[in-house]
């Protein structure tokens, strides 16, 4: 543990009161929280002699102004010369050239660090230096190091006038004088079996690589760390919640569940749709508290999976909790919910943000007294005020807008309940052993037979016209079309088309003889609704939309969706966009439109024409956006890793893993003397969690 008095951050040289107070709103308040962040990247110190082995590599130099020439025009850059007593080379700075005139002299002392480039067909290599740095003669001992790291922090510092190598200095002050104090953050047991350096090396190897090999070294020591602390959170909580004998044990299953599929469901399920049930039944009649993921891609049928579920809870005298993460999508799943439970005779109410005081008391009177069975709802259904009578199983939709926190305050309002989350966005590996690693998971993995593969295709502004052509001759053949716009109005710089003003260009012109309607975020949810309705009983032939319509809404007779500006949209998002068409018997089409395309952007959306499986769309996605992106900023709060990459650290979360589940195993309660030091990181860690070790 931290010996009593930590050293402060405002202590170390070259800080002071002003900046210490940004860092610590930047969570910064101590030396050795200073050890955490991660460099951005690293400089390569180097003569000038040996910069053509550094060419597009980030590279630091020291040198004596030889000469400078200031160009007449303005936007051009003012050229000086460099000499290291290896060579010269000619830096380009950009800025003010008045202000270069005055700020460099001939034979000054400067740093500059940057690209090194090469243009084609010169034999000259250049120092671009979009961003050049002054530092006084005393901070060349900065040259000492082969490698010199950069930190990106931001917020209040940097009106402190903080420069990016000014950070380094202070970094490297602060693990000169109190790195000494760094302690172990594992077990010597788990540092040996997983080949990583101490925990302090690490640090220091980190700030003072002496080659790209010693930084990946220390990085997979400290990302394994990270890693670790989590799997750790997820094999307590597995190890708690499945050693409880006091789930409820659902053993009846009445007549509900026969008049369900005999009568109300038009279909037969899948396989994979009845393989599913079976594993979930399983669960829900053991005695132990159910915590189930439910995998399947959209338009796969998890509601019906889920309805089959709250029915065994009901037949056993339960009430149910079904989440979702919009009003929309709450109030749909209400219609076609109530359309199978009303039938059956059971009530079912739905509880939302914007509903009028009076009316929520009613309901919340009823789901209290248990006269209720039914909940749906969005976040209003986690607050305080909502009581159940006997709340035993939960349905989490879309479960990746949500929290591990937010399921963990559902749960609290029954007496251990089954829990079974669904999510239609599959999901990497690396992700879901990080975000549902004390999930057991099922997957649906077959579409009901009906459905035909949607056609997708990428198309350009010029061919505009025949898309616009192609809409009209569907929806004179009686189906209705989406068409999709990233932003809502025309506030953002961009020349991003918007939904409204295309809404009026659309429904006025182009289709002035059709009947289009529009929905965005921004509307009030029963206005939206009311559209949707329009569109859902064939009022209307287009509908204008944002990204509202990404989760859940369903409408079969809508077969065509034209995506505008593409390549402002994840992959796996168009995949959920996608996949709001497909869902009738008739052929559906997905149109990409997107312009100016780099080859990056095409080749991603490309993945969108080959192929329909959520999996691999989201494998590439993620690998392309990174983690954080692909998975949306609600979540990422759970995601904050420094030094752990999910894209490519599948190795390191699987051994990770591996030792955390073994270590829980073995000792519980982490009471073992060489484990003490993982007992203390973890309480200070995951403070919501350590009740987890005492319980275990
Ligand atoms: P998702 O997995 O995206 O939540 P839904 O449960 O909303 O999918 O199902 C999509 C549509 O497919 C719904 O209209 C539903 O009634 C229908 N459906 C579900 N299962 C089947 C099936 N086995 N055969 C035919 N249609 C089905
Ligand atoms: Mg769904």
């Amino acid at each position: 543990m931290h010996k009593s008095k930590k050293a402060e951050i405002a202590y170390i040289k070259g800080v002071g009161p002003k900046r210490a107070e940004a860092f610590e709103k930047l969570g910064l308040k101590y030396a050795d929280d200073l050890f955490s962040v991660y460099p951005r990247d690293y400089l390569i110190n180097s003569k000038i002699r040996s910069l053509v082995n550094y060419i597009d590599k980030n590279v630091l130099i020291s040198g004596e102004i030889i000469e400078k020439y200031i160009p007449r025009w303005p936007n051009h850059p003012t050229k000086i010369a460099v000499y290291d007593g290896s060579a010269s080379i000619e830096c380009l700075v950009w800025g003010n050239t008045y202000y270069r005139d005055k700020q460099f002299k001939e034979g000054d002392k400067y740093l500059f660090w940057g690209k090194v480039s090469k243009k084609p067909f010169e034999s000259n290599i250049q120092f671009d230096l979009r961003d050049h740095k002054k530092f006084e003669p005393g901070d060349e001992d900065l040259l000492k190091y082969p490698l010199i790291p950069v930190y990106i922090l931001s917020g209040e510092l940097k009106k402190t006038w903080i420069r990016p190598l000014n950070l380094t200095k202070i970094i490297f002050n602060a693990l000169k004088n109190h790195s000494g104090e760094l302690g172990e953050l594992l077990s010597r047991k788990i540092i040996t079996e997983n080949n990583l350096m101490e925990h302090r090396l690490a640090v220091l190897r980190t700030h003072y690589p002496h080659s790209d090999e010693e930084i990946e070294q220390a990085r997979q020591t400290l990302a394994f760390e990270e890693l670790f602390y989590l799997q750790l959170a997820m094999a307590l909580k597995r190890r708690s919640i499945s050693d409880e004998e006091s789930g409820i044990s659902f053993e009846k299953v009445g007549e509900n569940i026969g008049r369900m599929f005999n009568e109300l469901l038009g279909f037969e399920l899948t396989n994979a749709q009845k393989r599913v049930i079976k594993e979930i039944r399983s669960d829900m009649r053991s005695k132990k508290p159910m915590n189930r993921l439910l995998q399947g891609d959209v338009g796969s049928g998890k509601t019906i999976v889920a309805v089959f579920c709250m029915l065994i809870a009901i037949e056993n005298g339960y009430q149910c909790a079904f989440m979702a993460p919009t009003e929309i999508l709450a109030e749909q799943h209400m219609k076609t919910l109530s359309n199978y439970f009303e039938s059956l005779g059971i009530k079912i109410d739905i509880l939302t943000g914007g509903q009028k005081k009076k009316l929520r008391e009613g309901i919340l009177a009823d789901i209290k007294s248990g006269k209720t069975n039914v909940v749906i709802g969005t976040h209003a259904l986690i607050q305080d005020k909502v009581e159940f009578n006997s709340l035993g199983f939960i349905v989490i939709d879309e479960q990746h807008k949500f929290g591990v926190m937010q399921r963990a305050r559902l749960r609290a309002k029954g007496l251990n309940p089954d829990v079974l989350v669904m999510t239609a966005t599959p999901i990497p590996r690396t992700l879901s052993l990080t975000i549902y690693g004390d999930l057991d998971v099922s997957v649906i993995n077959e579409l009901p037979k009906n459905r035909k593969s949607i056609k997708t295709a990428i198309r350009k502004e010029e061919d505009r016209l025949k898309v616009y052509t192609f809409i009209r001759k569907e929806v004179s053949n009686g189906r209705q079309a989406y068409i999709v716009y990233p932003i809502i109005d025309d506030s953002e710089k961009l020349d991003l088309k918007s939904a409204v003003l295309h809404y009026e260009i659309l429904s006025k012109e182009i289709y002035n003889d059709l009947k289009v309607g529009l929905i965005h975020g921004r509307m009030p949810w029963n206005e939206i609704d009311n559209t949707i309705e329009l569109f859902k009983n064939g009022k209307l032939d287009i509908l204008v939309s944002t990204t509202v319509i990404e989760v859940g809404i369903d409408i079969p007779n809508a077969s065509i969706m034209l995506v505008e500006e593409a390549q402002r949209f994840g992959l796996s998002q168009l995949h959920q966009l996608r996949g709001r068409v497909g869902r009738g018997a008739e052929q559906s089409f997905c149109i990409l439109m997107a312009d100016k395309l780099s080859n990056l952007s095409t080749q991603r959306l490309k993945i969108l024409e080959e192929s329909t499986d959520g999996f691999v769309i989201a494998e590439t996605d993620m690998k392309l956006r990174g983690p954080g992106e692909f998975f949306g900023t609600r979540q990422s709060g759970e995601l904050k890793f420094t030094a752990a990459d999910l894209a490519k650290d599948i190795v390191l979360v699987e051994k990770a893993r591996e030792s955390a589940f073994r270590l829980v195993e073995a000792d519980p309660q982490l009471r073992e003397k060489d484990n003490t030091v993982i007992r203390d990181h973890f309480g200070m860690y995951y403070k919501e969690s350590v009740n987890l070790i005492k319980a275990g």
